[in-house]
């Protein structure tokens, strides 16, 4: 890439996808000089079909455009207020969808592609970063996706280290923790070992008799799967994180040795008997609110996740904030290797946005790459932008990619994940509500409603008042 004009206060943005799209328009709207760097068509992924900035590669859906009861619907009403392109190009080109967001795919794309080649302050210059960015670009974003480029993604590795950079994400499901009937499951690690940052009960196990196993390899092997893309096929980094189905597939009695090995665990509701294999959850978030399923990564398609797993006692009520799946993907250990400014600790003239981050889906992308653009256009003006409010869409998903990562008991077995913006990484209510504003009480699912609901607007309200605290400050600046 020599020979491209830089400058101490130009920022490089490397990739035009969701994330790359969204930050060059931030930053420029902040008054920062972008130069967009995409490498299609010179060099397409394995997705990508046309030279289109923001291209969506599978679906059409924003998902849900529910701001009080959804999760992502309150990201799309939350990026609307910070002005954002992918928004405004999606509102646009709108397709009927029910309560989602479906978008016109080439009218999408063509608007964002628009507004950022009429953009006064953004240059597109087309072509391949085939590794570590010149030196003189002292002000990066990378936002490659992903299906980022080998060259770029080895000099990444490099610069990190072996195991910081993932290729595949093996996701195990992750149910809401107060969804778990834990008068049937209970908390125990195994042989009550405490191990660093861990209590002696940091599982939650859930109990299985002989018949239910039996019922339980049954449905795993009869269930419906998805199959690899030929090109997953070939990516290598896959050994070692076997589907669950895969391994039932190996013996009746693997997953009884493997995961759901019932050693070391005493059920205290049932004293006496042994299980004859045991299901265990773990923590996943900091906020101790999502636990995910032990080595239960899974390519079962998620209708016959959602109605296997739920098979599990203790889990007959689960609400999964996300299945298992199995995909190709590019990110990094985030939480380990960037700063809150999403910047590389070991070389923070490089930014990451998009699903490189860990987070997952368009929307999410999208949105890390408008904060990623804010934070890198306050840099440019010498200044420092302060992150959003933990208790905000925005903030909950930062607060995933630098803080999802939680210590285990069993050093080395757990890894950082990818995560789609879900209610269960925002910080809890300090008092839920109780009753409807006619003083009734809330009863049953009313109170999960209710509970989104004051979520929802919690966290419009403290964006609202980060926008004015923060932004409109450095606009009047
Ligand atoms: C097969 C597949 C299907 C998916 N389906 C869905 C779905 O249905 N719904 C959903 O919400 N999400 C889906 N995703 C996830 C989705 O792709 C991402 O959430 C989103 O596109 C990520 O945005 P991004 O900006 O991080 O990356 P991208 O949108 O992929 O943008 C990255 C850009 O960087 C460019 N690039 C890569 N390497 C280089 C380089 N070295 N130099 C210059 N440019 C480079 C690429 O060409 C691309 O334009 C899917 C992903 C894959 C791989």
């Amino acid at each position: 890439m020599t020979g491209t004009p830089s400058s101490s206060d130009t920022l490089h943005i490397i990739g035009g996808g969701l994330a790359g799209s969204e930050a060059a328009w931030q930053a420029a709207q902040a008054g920062v000089r972008v130069i967009l760097h995409e490498m299609r068509p010179d060099r397409m992924t394995e997705a990508h079909r046309t030279d289109g900035l923001a291209e969506l590669v599978c679906s059409n859906s924003f998902r849900s455009d529910d701001a009080a009861n959804n999760a992502v619907g309150l990201l799309h009403a939350e990026m609307r207020r910070l002005g954002s392109l992918i928004m405004r190009a999606a509102d646009a080109n709108q397709v009927p969808a029910g309560g989602a967001l479906a978008v016109d795919r080439d009218g999408f794309s063509a608007a964002v592609s628009k507004a950022l080649h009429e953009h006064p302050r953004i240059e597109i210059c087309r072509g391949e970063v085939a590794g570590l960015p010149p030196a003189d670009w002292a002000n990066v974003i990378v936002a490659t996706g992903p299906l980022t480029s080998a060259p770029l993604a080895e000099a990444i590795r490099a610069l990190t280290d072996e195991s910081a950079l993932a290729f595949f994400d093996a996701i195990a499901p992750i149910a809401h923790k107060d969804s778990i009937d834990m008068s049937v499951a209970w908390f125990q690690s195994r042989y009550d070992k405490a191990g660093p940052g861990g209590t002696g009960a940091d599982y939650i196990n859930c109990p299985m008799t002989k018949e239910q196993y039996d019922g339980f390899v049954d449905a795993l092997l009869a269930g419906e799967k998805t199959e690899f893309k030929e090109w997953e096929t070939n990516t290598p980094y896959f050994d070692g994180c076997l589907p669950i189905e895969v391994m039932a597939e190996r013996g009746r009695e693997t997953l009884r040795h493997g995961p759901m090995k019932p050693v070391g665990l005493t059920n205290p509701h049932d004293p006496t008997t042994k299980p004859y294999a045991i299901v265990q959850l773990r923590q996943d978030n900091k906020l101790g609110t999502l636990y995910n399923m032990v080595g239960f990564q899974t390519k079962l398609k998620y209708g016959a996740q959602q109605r296997i797993f739920r098979s599990i006692p203790g889990l007959e009520n689960a609400e999964f904030a996300r299945f298992g799946g199995l995909h190709r993907n590019t990110f990094l250990n985030s939480p380990k290797l960037l700063d809150n400014q999403l910047r590389l600790r070991a070389a923070p003239r490089l930014r990451f946005a998009g699903q490189m981050t860990g987070c997952e889906g368009y929307v999410e992308s999208a949105s890390v790459g408008l904060i990623a653009g804010l934070y890198a256009a306050a840099e440019a003006r010498g200044r420092q932008l302060a992150p959003p409010p933990a208790t905000t869409a925005l903030g909950s998903l930062l607060g995933h990619i630098t803080g999802g990562h939680i210590e285990t008991i069993e050093p080395g077995s757990r890894s950082f994940q990818p995560m789609n913006i879900n209610f269960g990484l925002f910080p809890p209510l300090a008092s839920p509500p109780t009753k409807k504003a006619d003083g009734t009480r809330l009863r049953g699912n009313e109170k999960t409603v209710a509970k989104k609901q004051a979520i929802s607007a919690r966290a419009l309200a403290d964006l609202d008042r980060w926008i004015a605290d923060n932004l409109a400050i450095a606009a009047a600046a």
